[in-house]
């Protein structure tokens, strides 16, 4: 009778230990600024020439949270006047039609999959997300490798760090399915939350690194 008590006992503290172990080795949330490296230094601001390359965005502007479409127009100016590059935001808010059909492309319908997301799963259905192309002679390249600002560090890799800086999830950090092109702020909330309701409010922001403050306000 003592020896089963003892034995169980054990067993209950062994549990206790696993359970512990693992909730404390879990990752924590992503901070929303994970140690940008995106310097500054080159950076040397153009408004007039940024205008008529963020221009060329414009419609993925439409219906983003305020902050996401401000964060997005910073994005491209930057892009141009501190990275040297052109770049072109092919999506930004995606009503569930949208991200149905998009969902469907290289499953029941022809072409590539290009998302695992089906309508209400992705952060574009919130207006939070923008993807984006790198133009270069007038086409978009999406080639990982290019480097044609000849900084020595891939185009895509700078524009991630510039993204980040400006207080964006970079997709292209995503181990599973990296989605280089994809740039999104989650306010804190998870698809989860946005789907039952829950929104971000129209002051929320996300902090900007330091390095850019000069540059943007
Ligand atoms: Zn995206």
């Amino acid at each position: 009778m003592k020896w089963t008590g003892v034995l169980t006992f054990a067993m209950v503290a062994f549990l206790v230990g696993i359970f512990l172990a693992y909730s404390f080795s879990r990752p924590g949330p992503m901070p929303w600024v994970d140690e940008p490296s995106f310097e500054a230094g080159m950076c040397n601001r153009a408004p007039q020439a940024e205008q008529p390359i963020v221009e060329r965005s414009e419609r993925a502007f439409s219906n983003l949270h305020p902050h996401v479409r401000e964060r997005s127009e910073t994005f491209v100016r930057l892009a141009y006047s501190c990275l040297g590059l052109e770049v072109r935001l092919t999506s930004g808010y995606r009503s569930e039609d949208e991200q149905n059909a998009l969902y469907a492309q290289g499953r029941s319908e022809p072409g590539q999959i290009v998302t695992n997301a089906k309508a209400g799963q992705s952060y574009h259905n919130y207006g939070l997300a923008v993807d984006f192309v790198i133009i270069h002679d007038n086409r978009a390249d999406y080639d990982l490798s290019s480097d044609h600002n000849r900084s020595g560090v891939p185009d895509w890799q700078e524009l991630g760090e510039l993204g980040k800086a400006l207080g964006f999830e970079w997709g292209g950090d995503w181990r599973n399915f990296p989605d280089y092109p994809h740039l999104q702020m989650d306010f804190g909330l998870s698809i989860r939350q946005l789907a039952a309701g829950k929104r971000p409010g129209e002051q929320a922001t996300m902090p900007l690194a330091d390095v850019l403050k000069p540059l943007v306000d």
